[in-house]
């Protein structure tokens, strides 16, 4: 067999390659940002034909870089920004519109309307999920109903639907000429279309939100020994090889942490900050404010759940620093701004650019910066910006603990975030439990190939993937639980602020 899994994370800000050997250490990396296209307040769009170019450019780059050909390759997974939607035709392989990004807030009113007349939680018995832009749902009824010829072209079969993995699998298995047409469970449970309990598209719900079944992709398992096809010989890895790993971002993240138990968690800080918790077989449902969601599924066996806890913005913010406000250059410098000072000075940010996420679900709430006296100066601000993400993820362990009644005991990190040294202090501080760095923290891709090795054999199990988790670094808590507790009270002050801001 071939001696390397390759996968695709087709991600938020960038689209990434990585080649993994047998110990699920990286070989070779290649990444290719592409454009965030904000047309107004509250929007986000990515062009799909791009990120189908950055995908090949960065396979055929890391395989360069490596020396490797397509067929040193056992299989391919993909991994893949959750939520965002595109619709396409599938003849031509020509998108109806730009990709609607998971953090659109364009399908604000149908959302409204659907709370309006059966309120916020009437689908989360079925999908886990409260209706809320985020989700694909949703984004495919705007498509749909504002997007000339689009419902047309998908009732008569020749436009078809799908999130980011969806739209890869096609097109890195044949596209236009035949590509396969799925999703795996863990992205079909984002759309608020898929029930939890039976692994289909929900029929009601279909019907509520007016989307043809036909137009929807195949619900698939995670890792899947049926292949959803070989990679096309005259496409980027110029070789047959097998897809048949796929995971939305966070799951996969989940998978690559090795957090295979019920119990186990890991919180991953991106463009957002996405803490997942293990629950095991059973969907657990919840009460405050998290979503029930898939953990994966390896096909015949049981699927895995999990409850999240989704933030919107984290490292987000740390870009709208660097190029809203110019305080910064890259990303990275925000650690050095912010260790100029012991503290926030009392400046709070509370980065709700396009409403709160979990635990709060406010699309009416909108950014606050909070506690400014002339005292407080740009390093404050830097410190609170890294603060909001640590005091999010805070707001979202107090709710797993409340769901799950077992207390979180340490949390597995990963993520470009991760890389900042200050944000991981302030976070096992605000949490008071150790936060822990495994020594790959490139989890993301690394869950995606485990999918794909899993189901070709590449590796035998659960277990032998265990094994390859290995610790970089551990924080502890060096906070008082006096300043602990004052921070915390502070910030739920800053988080009132920012809503009904719309309203
Ligand atoms: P995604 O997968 O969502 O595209 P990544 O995991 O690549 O995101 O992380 C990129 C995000 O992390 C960006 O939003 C960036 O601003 C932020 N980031 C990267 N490095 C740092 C750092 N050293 N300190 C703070 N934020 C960082």
């Amino acid at each position: 067999m071939a001696k390397y899994i390759g996968a695709v994370d087709q991600g938020t800000t960038s689209s990434r390659f990585i080649i993994f050997d047998q110990r699920g250490r990286i070989v070779t990396l290649d990444q290719k940002e592409h454009r965030q296209i904000f047309p107004q307040p509250g929007w986000v769009e990515h062009d799909a034909l791009e990120i189908w170019d950055n995908t090949q450019e960065v396979i055929r780059g890391a395989l360069a870089k490596a020396g490797l050909k397509g067929k040193d390759l056992a299989a391919i997974g993909i991994t893949n920004q959750r939520e965002t939607l595109l619709v396409w035709d599938k003849r031509t392989g020509k998108p109806y519109y730009n990709a609607i990004v998971w953090q659109c807030t364009r399908s604000h009113e149908i959302c409204k309307q659907l709370i309006a007349e059966g309120g916020q939680d009437r689908f989360r018995e079925k999908t886990g999920l409260p209706v809320a832009t985020y989700f694909s749902g949703p984004k495919i009824k705007w498509v749909l109903d504002n997007v000339d010829g689009a419902r047309k072209a998908v009732e008569d079969g020749s436009a078809i639907i799908g999130t980011m993995e969806t739209w890869i699998i096609w097109q890195l298995t044949g596209g236009a000429k035949g590509g396969a047409h799925v999703t795996d469970v863990t992205n079909a449970s984002r759309t608020m279309l898929m029930n939890l309990h039976t692994l289909d598209w929900d029929d009601e719900i279909l019907g509520i939100l007016g989307i043809p079944r036909q137009g929807l992709p195949r619900i698939v398992p995670s890792s899947d020994s049926e292949s959803w096809g070989p990679t096309e010989e005259d496409g980027p890895l110029k070789a047959r090889i097998p897809v048949c790993g796929a995971l939305g971002d966070q799951q996969a993240a989940l998978v690559g942490q090795a957090c295979f138990r019920k119990g186990e968690a890991k919180n991953t800080y991106g463009t957002g900050c996405f803490l997942l918790l293990n629950t095991g077989e059973t969907p657990v449902p919840s009460n405050h404010g998290l979503v029930t969601t898939l953990a994966y599924q390896v096909r015949g066996e049981k699927p895995v759940y999990c409850l999240e806890g989704s933030i919107a913005i984290a490292g987000a913010l740390v870009q709208w620093v660097r190029d809203n406000l110019g305080l910064i250059q890259t990303a990275p410098e925000i650690e050095d701004l912010a260790k100029e000072v012991d503290d926030n000075g009392g400046v709070y940010v509370v980065p709700a650019f396009q409403g709160l996420f979990a635990p709060y679900w406010r699309p009416d709430a909108r950014g606050v910066m909070c506690g400014l006296t002339r005292y407080a100066n740009k390093h404050h601000i830097a410190r609170a910006v890294l603060e909001a993400t640590a005091y999010q993820t805070k707001d979202i362990v107090e709710a797993m603990n409340k769901d799950s009644s077992v207390a979180l005991s340490r949390l597995k990190v990963d993520g470009g975030m991760v890389a900042n040294d200050l944000l991981m202090q302030l976070q096992a501080d605000v949490l008071d439990v150790p936060v822990i760095r495994p020594k790959v923290s490139e989890t993301t891709c690394l869950g995606a190939a485990y999918a794909a090795g899993l189901a070709v054999g590449f590796w035998s199990n659960l277990d032998e993937l265990r094994q390859n988790w290995e610790e970089d670094k551990t924080w502890e808590s060096r906070m008082s639980e006096e300043d602990r507790a004052a921070g915390y009270a502070m910030w739920g002050k800053a988080v009132e602020r920012t809503l009904n801001w719309l309203e």
